[in-house]
């Protein structure tokens, strides 16, 4: 079994974005911006947005990141949105999801600038994906995309299925793998037998949010398996059960940390029938800031051409 990890072509990226935003700055004395905005107290959220700051400051990307009370209400927040619209120095806006019930996220997003919407989840920029013209994708899903290329996975012509049909990562998933000419299923709760469908797949994608959930016997023999989960798990019977030989590891970490990472997909039962296989963490999960960082330059690009 082949591990698809993802650290070196995020570092490859990342130091392409780099030197593209130097001869940026040389050639025309600018910078791109990304703002991110966050809303409450979430500890997961506070980490993404830190992490893409991080990731921000690494390539030389100008950021800001603009943490609202838990309080903040729809027109408050739109009233940031729009001043972050009207700034040229800005050429991302990011919102931080999931936000409090009482903002209406769809007004949110819809209220973010398409050329500027570098998360890719305005209508707009939907729908251009869906149209086979995409300007901005989600960063998860077009990260996976240049991962299975970076590892050269035949996409064309393959049956591909992917479990999971949000926004963020099911949907435009299945467009871009359509797109590249795989025959695509898409997954999801309602499915009945999912693992009738997802044997069929010479490229398994699994975004659901449940830890270890895709086992042996959904997966075909020597199939490609990307595991979009990111789930944390804290019983040490259940981090024995996932990680077989790598248990011990693992259990180190949950001594350390109070918890471990797991995908979606079985780590050790996966390790038995797939092809290749992303691991949780150090795969997918590192491409999708890089990702971001390259939408953010495009934003700057396509806004001054
Ligand atoms: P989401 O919005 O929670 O949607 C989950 C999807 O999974 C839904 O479409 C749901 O079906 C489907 N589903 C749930 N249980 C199922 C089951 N038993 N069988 C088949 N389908 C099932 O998920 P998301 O935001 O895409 O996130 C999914 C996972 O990816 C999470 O662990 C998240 O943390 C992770 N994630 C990772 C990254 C990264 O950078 N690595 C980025 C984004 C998300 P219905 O539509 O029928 O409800």
């Amino acid at each position: 079994m082949i591990k698809l990890e993802g650290s070196q072509l995020a570092a490859r990226i990342k130091q392409d974005v780099q030197t593209a935003i130097e001869r940026m700055v040389q050639e025309q004395d600018v910078r791109p911006g990304l703002a991110a905005v966050r809303v409450g107290d979430d500890p997961a959220s506070a980490i993404y947005v830190r992490n893409k700051i991080r990731a921000c400051e690494e390539v030389g990307i100008y950021s800001e990141h603009h943490a609202l009370p838990e309080s903040t209400t729809t027109a408050e927040l739109l009233e940031l949105i729009a001043s972050l619209n009207a700034r040229d120095d800005i050429d991302g806006i990011l919102t931080q999801l999931p936000l409090p019930p009482q903002i209406d996220e769809t007004v949110i997003i819809e209220a973010i600038d398409p050329a500027k919407d570098v998360d890719g989840f305005h209508p707009v920029n939907v729908g251009r994906l869906a149209l086979g013209r995409p300007v901005f994708v989600p960063a998860t899903p077009i990260g996976i995309i240049e991962l299975l290329d970076d590892y050269g996975v035949e996409i064309r012509g393959a049956n591909a299925c992917v479990v999971g049909r949000s926004q963020i990562v099911g949907r435009p998933m299945a467009q871009l793998l359509l797109q590249r000419d795989a025959t695509v299923t898409v997954c999801h709760s309602r499915t009945r037998d999912l693992a009738a469908v997802t044997q069929t797949a010479d490229l398994l994608v699994v975004a659901i949010g449940r830890a270890g959930f895709i086992g042996r016997d959904h997966i075909k023999p020597g199939a490609t398996v990307i595991d979009v989960g990111m789930n944390r798990v804290s019983d040490p019977d259940e981090v024995r059960a996932l990680f077989g030989g790598e248990a011990d590891r693992r259990l180190d970490v949950l001594a350390k940390r109070g918890a471990t990472l797991v995908g979606d997909v079985h780590p050790a039962e996966a390790a038995e029938v797939a092809g290749k296989l992303t691991p949780v963490p150090g795969g997918v999960g590192l491409l999708t800031v890089a990702m971001l960082m390259k939408n953010t330059l495009k934003a700057a690009m396509l806004r001054r051409q």
